[in-house]
């Protein structure tokens, strides 16, 4: 089938009419059209069980895959994950799948990260095993850049703290560097000098702030500061624990539209929690505007990624830029040609 569509285009289509697939035209429902959403920050063999995180199967990452795209998701950085899935699943997109650029393994010395999740890899170690894992097809490398102690019983309360010194962090990132790969690093320390050290990515960035944007935005590196996760409780009941995330909310409202205002590439990524859809709205909320959110998952997403798929379309029958919950609701998706909804 080709699928046609004559609505109103917004972010990321120029003209008056796209066409996807081929064979008999069939015009998609809906009046609003995005050309796809990405999802910058995703972990699609990540589970979670009572014990919390842990690396998923094959199955279990194209399930999620289906998933993302069914929310009109067609393009995913992963950003972490069981290598050999994920790499597979960047050299080799699926019909009706995202376009995936992927990171391969979670890079973190023993103690410092979910124990499930990684082999750990100690500072002589680092360099080395990023020249492999871009060697096997990684296009980012996903550096744990801080994190709590992990204890017996599991993370240590206020033990957050660089997991990698300095030099090393510095070496890994020249190493990602000269073997073609860009860096993202999980980082909510403040000051944390990773900008200074030339990584490509700060991700979830809790404690950043304005000298770090302006560096940032400087050389035109990306913030994918994960809404849906870091403020996963903004509706608790509790006010103990809501205050801190309220003080968080605070800031990001003062440093998203400040990083974007300074040339910071700020991306859309759902982390392990909540969908592409909600973390628009998050952005919206927190002093982008609607259009910035939505290219923070659309064309500015996908300029920074540098992955331009063909025959991408998800239409809306409201208009999202009046109010991006609509993004809830795609009317259409089509992925590389292929109608999934
Ligand atoms: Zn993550």
């Amino acid at each position: 089938m080709a699928w046609t569509f004559s609505g109103v285009f917004l972010d990321g289509f120029s003209g008056e009419r796209v066409v996807a697939g081929t064979g008999d035209p069939e015009e998609l429902p809906g009046r609003f059209a995005l050309a796809g959403l990405v999802d910058a920050h995703a972990h699609p063999t990540v589970a979670v069980d009572r014990h919390g995180p842990y690396l998923a199967d094959g199955e279990y990452g194209a399930a999620r895959l289906a998933e993302y795209a069914a929310r009109g998701v067609t393009v995913i950085r992963d950003t972490g994950g069981r290598s050999q899935v994920t790499l597979g699943f960047a050299r080799t997109a699926a019909a009706g799948h995202p376009v995936v650029t992927a990171a391969g393994r979670f890079l973190a010395p023993a103690n410092r990260y979910f124990p499930r999740m990684h082999a750990p890899v100690e500072p002589d170690e680092l360099a080395a095993a990023i020249r492999a894992e871009v060697a096997a097809g990684a296009a980012w490398v996903k550096i744990i850049g801080d994190f709590p102690r992990w204890g017996a019983d599991g993370p240590v309360p206020q033990s957050t703290a660089a997991t990698y010194d300095v030099g090393t962090l510095r070496q890994a990132v020249d190493a990602a560097h000269a073997a073609g790969a860009r860096v993202a690093v999980h980082s909510n320390l403040p000051d944390s000098r990773l900008t200074a050290l030339g990584a490509d990515s700060i991700e979830h960035g809790r404690a950043l702030g304005h000298s770090e944007l302006e560096a940032l935005g400087a050389r035109g590196g990306a913030w994918t500061p994960t809404l849906c996760a870091m403020l996963a409780n903004r509706d608790s009941p509790d006010p103990e624990v809501r205050k801190p995330v309220d003080e968080l909310r605070e800031r990001l409202r003062d440093c998203l539209p400040y990083a974007a205002a300074r040339g910071v590439r700020v991306l859309a990524g759902t982390d392990v929690v909540g969908t592409i859809a909600d973390e628009i709205t998050l952005l919206a909320d927190h002093g982008l505007t609607a259009g910035q959110a939505i290219a923070a998952a659309g064309s500015l997403a996908r300029d920074f990624l540098g992955v331009h798929p063909e025959g991408d379309i998800v239409t809306y029958d409201d208009d999202p830029l009046e109010d991006p919950g609509v993004l809830a609701r795609p009317a259409a998706v089509v992925v590389r040609g292929v109608r999934v909804r």
